[in-house]
């Protein structure tokens, strides 16, 4: 498990690597290319012969466990946990292991929406897991949002990373779900030097439909002036929005006080 430079978590933790491109967000993807460091640097997670291959490590399955602080982690953050060449026991392992170490909340990210609602619209739902879908541009959104809708109407904690956002989007593609069930909206542009562009009316849309709803909004990342300004948060017409659940919040700030070593 590593500290992370993201702002709103405090670590990250991969019991699951590795992934395939699923949709246009994944042209540039950053999980590839740092899988690709890492196993040229001898790390012991990383295949060199084909690092992002989809693994699951069950030998880190209970990494968040040996820390007692709680604290916000984002989980499977290099791949993606619901990659359909995982073991088939991949997505519950992992479930099971944040169930055990509920002194923590876990953040899931996902671009495959259909296999997380398959495994977990019948499931009850665990409080300290943070159920998250991954959406580009409106295809990826009336693709996975409806699912993520339905996860937060079983009860489920719900977020969406809308990073790298390539695209218009509309937060809520079908009126049949209770959009305002949706707990965090998260977006930034895409970074590096083949980054494609984020308008910004997309951003003060986005940011439009989560007052609306009631939904806690965070810009991480924006371009300004030709660079990609992450920290400090950018400003959107003149405000920096970095809105966060309190239930996030307030973990995130006993995850980053100093304390005595575990
Ligand atoms: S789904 Fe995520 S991890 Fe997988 S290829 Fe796409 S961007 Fe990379």
């Amino acid at each position: 498990m590593n500290k992370t430079g993201i702002g709103y978590l405090n670590y990250s933790w991969n019991p699951v690597t590795g992934c395939s491109p699923v949709s246009a967000g994944c042209l540039n993807c950053w999980a590839k290319k740092r899988a690709t460091e890492n196993a040229a640097t001898g790390s012991k997670w990383y295949d060199p012969k084909d690092p992002f291959k989809p693994t699951l490590h069950r030998d880190r399955l209970d990494e968040s466990s040996h820390r007692k602080t709680p604290s916000v982690i984002g989980v499977g953050f290099m791949g993606d946990i619901c990659h359909p060449d995982l073991p088939e026991d991949a997505l519950a392992c992992v479930l099971q292991s944040c169930r055990i170490a509920n002194q923590h909340t876990y953040l899931w990210l996902t671009k495959r929406a259909d296999r997380l609602g398959e495994a977990l619209l019948g499931v009850d739902p665990v409080p300290n897991v943070w159920l998250g879908v991954s959406v580009e541009n409106m295809a990826g959104a009336i693709e996975r949002l409806p699912i993520l809708a339905q996860l937060a109407e079983r009860g489920w904690h719900t977020w969406v990373s809308m990073e790298p956002l390539i695209g218009s989007v509309t937060l809520a593609p079908s009126p049949h779900h209770n959009w305002d069930l949706v707990e965090w909206v998260i977006v930034g542009c895409e970074s590096g030097d083949d980054r494609r562009p984020m308008d910004p009316a997309w951003v003060t849309q986005l940011h439009g439909e989560c007052d609306h709803f009631g939904i806690p909004f965070f810009l991480k990342q924006m371009e300004v002036e030709g660079k990609v300004q992450a920290h400090p948060t950018p400003y959107l017409n003149g405000v920096q929005h970095t809105e966060i659940p309190y239930a996030i919040q307030e973990r995130l700030e006993q995850g980053s006080s100093p304390r005595p070593a575990e």
